[in-house]
């Protein structure tokens, strides 16, 4: 398949393009024509699968399609994790000019604060500050976000940030994508997936 066939636009055909990424990998090919379709989206697979993309990708063509403010929230297990994301979405989604934020522990409050503010349309966080900014930092809310991503849902459940993603849950819209991905299917993860998403679509590579 190529990028194209699963329903992707041409300007981030192109971003693909330049980026090396010649053929969708397997989780990619598998989870975009589902996540394009609107459909909440659970992905077995591992870190070097190209699962990145696979959510990324339907994302940025959302938001190209209508652009809006705070767009989509990705919550990951730890920092490096976030900045590779971040990473990821800005060199895709340069086309289109999407604007990033990372959200991470050990970092100044203020200055995440400042760059909260001004309006980035992803936010990437691990769980906990992201949660010392939604009741800390004025103005900054997530509830008009229409995309959430949990990305290595074992690790973030294994260290324990599962009553902080409780509480994000409650303050977000419950009319939203949710895509859910995680190297393995545990009992915790069964749960945070029952909690989460609706209707999901599972594939697994
Ligand atoms: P990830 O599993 O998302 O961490 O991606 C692993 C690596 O695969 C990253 O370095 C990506 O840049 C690369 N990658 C993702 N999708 C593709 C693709 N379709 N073709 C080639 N490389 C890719």
């Amino acid at each position: 398949s190529t990028f194209k066939s699963l329903g992707i636009l041409e300007s981030l055909c192109q971003a693909c393009e330049k980026l090396q990424y010649k053929t969708p990998t397997e989780i990619q090919a598998e989870a975009i024509p589902w996540a394009l379709q609107g459909r909440d989206v659970i992905g077995l697979a591992q870190t070097g699968s190209g699962k990145t993309a696979a959510f990324a990708l339907p994302i940025l063509q959302a938001l190209w399609e209508a652009p809006q403010g705070l767009f989509a929230c990705v919550l990951v297990p730890t920092r490096e994790l976030a900045y590779q994301i971040s990473e990821t979405f800005e060199s895709l989604g340069s086309v289109i000019g999407v604007r990033c934020v990372v959200i991470v522990g050990g970092m100044d409050m203020m200055s995440q604060a400042i760059a909260l503010s001004k309006k980035p349309h992803i936010v990437i966080a691990t769980p906990g500050r992201l949660q010392d900014h939604l009741e800390n930092t004025k103005g900054f809310s997530l509830r008009n976000i229409k995309y959430l991503v949990m990305d290595e849902a074992d690790k973030l459940l294994d260290m324990d940030f599962g009553p902080v993603i409780d509480k994000i849950l409650k303050v977000i819209p419950k009319e939203r994508h949710t895509y859910l991905f995680s190297a393995t299917m545990t009992t915790k993860v069964a749960k945070l997936q029952r909690a989460s998403l609706n209707n999901p679509v599972k594939v697994e590579v």
